[in-house]
């Protein structure tokens, strides 16, 4: 895995470079767009910062990147400039964090994990339906227990139907035995095509779902299904802190994936982002989309190509080796709570390659839980667990005032 680093003058540069070649609403003649830059109200063009401020420029020339630019048919003129950006993030993500070969795949700036897990499923009920001839009613959808909510979401938006398997209490590892009995299951109930979610890490707990023994099964009863991977919340970290594992476009098995540039990646909210091999897109083409040149194939419509250019940004100005670092920094950190539990005798899950701790609830306060702002697994009745996610902000200092205060507790309730 690799891709350069850029100073941030090239940044700069790059992206100016990119603005001047999108279609100007304050220089060019343009009267059939329905869009337009930013009230100036409020957001006034003369600012003299804005000479040094790419992202804030290109928030204010508010590029439309509606559509998906890396399948190279027909595409809208008027952003190509800063859509161009986007096909390099597309492609760093694509061929260096995952793997994929060059031209091998597909790829947008989404609004988020939820649209990215949604907009996969949608293709592949799509693609059973056509070419199966499947109706709904023969589609399943396969995920854990401890599956992000997004996906029966999707379920509930698409009319399918869905099938949850249990985890291990301990391990968080989907429990074999009962996936194998629920395919049996489904397969008996008359269910032919499979779309099954596999999580590069979960929300609450870090855990990774394990891939090989997944398809292995998958591939030994000869089942017809796509896989697609929820890296969400893993996409940005766990390929860092754990190389040569089988989540990779070079893995046959798998067709896509959705990572989020707003969470470990600290982009603003708006930036999930969409990966698939290529020959896929087309299954969610919406022939109605008739005045979009370029087609329209993503659930979003419009969006804002401001949040594909800052993406791009923060992984140039970091390079695939500052941002190892970066994620390995947070392991340690991590790392350094987990041997203090452990001293501790207290009972937590924690994946080695990721920077969630998740303790069980029967140690902790609700005070000091709400006090550090840690995340119950549910909200309505008695949490089992809390969480910390070891975020950038998490600073030695803050963990030190929290370990102190939770074995000042850990006696206490002793
Ligand atoms: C956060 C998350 C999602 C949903 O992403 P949004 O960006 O909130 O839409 C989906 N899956 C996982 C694993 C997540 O962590």
């Amino acid at each position: 895995m690799f891709w350069e680093k850029y100073p941030y003058t090239t940044i700069k540069t790059k992206v100016f470079e990119a603005l001047s070649k999108n279609t100007n609403y304050r220089s060019e003649t343009v009267l059939g767009i329905p869009g337009t830059f930013l009230d100036t109200d409020i957001f006034y063009e003369d600012a003299p910062f804005l000479r040094d401020a790419p992202f804030l420029s290109t928030l204010i020339a508010n590029p439309n990147h509606i559509g998906v630019h890396t399948l190279g048919d027909e595409h809208e003129e008027f952003f190509a400039g800063t859509q161009e950006i986007e096909k390099d993030l597309i492609k760093i993500c694509a061929e260096e964090i995952f793997g994929a070969e060059p031209h091998e795949y597909d790829g947008y700036v989404a609004s988020g994990g939820t649209e990215a897990n949604i907009q996969a499923l949608w293709i592949y009920r799509n693609y059973f339906r056509k070419q199966y001839n499947a109706g709904n009613e023969d589609i399943v959808v396969i995920y854990s227990k401890d599956t992000h909510y997004s996906i029966p979401k999707g379920l509930d938006v698409l009319n399918l139907q869905g099938i949850e398997i249990a985890v291990d209490d301990v391990s968080r590892e989907i429990k074999m035995k009962d996936l194998e009995e629920k395919i049996e299951d489904a397969l008996t109930a008359g269910y032919k095509y499979f779309i099954v979610n596999v999580n590069m890490s979960t929300t609450m707990f870090g855990s990774v779902d394990d891939i090989e023994k997944i398809t292995n099964l998958l591939n030994l009863l000869h089942l017809n299904y796509k896989l697609h991977v929820d890296a969400a919340y893993g996409g940005f970290i766990y390929p860092f802190t754990c190389q040569n594992n089988f989540f990779s476009f070079k893995n046959k098995n798998v067709s896509s994936f959705s990572i989020d540039g707003h969470k470990m990646l600290q982009a603003p909210y708006g930036t999930g982002i969409f990966l698939i091999r290529k020959g896929y897109m087309h299954y969610t083409l919406t022939d109605e989309a008739a005045y979009v040149k370029g087609k329209d194939y993503t659930l979003v419509g419009s969006r804002s190509g401001a949040n594909a250019v800052c993406v791009w940004m923060i992984l140039r100005i970091h390079g695939s080796m500052g941002w190892s670092v970066k994620m390995h920094q947070l392991l340690d950190k991590t790392s350094f709570i987990c041997e203090k539990l452990k001293e501790w005798g207290v009972d937590f899950y924690r994946h080695p390659n990721l920077n969630i701790i998740a303790i069980r609830s029967k140690y902790m306060s609700v005070e000091l839980a709400e006090k550090y702002n840690l995340v119950p697994d549910q909200h309505n009745t008695k949490a089992q667990w809390y969480k910390i996610v070891v975020m950038p902000h998490v600073k030695q200092g803050l963990i030190d005032n929290f370990l102190n205060e939770f074995k000042t507790d850990l006696n206490r309730m002793k």
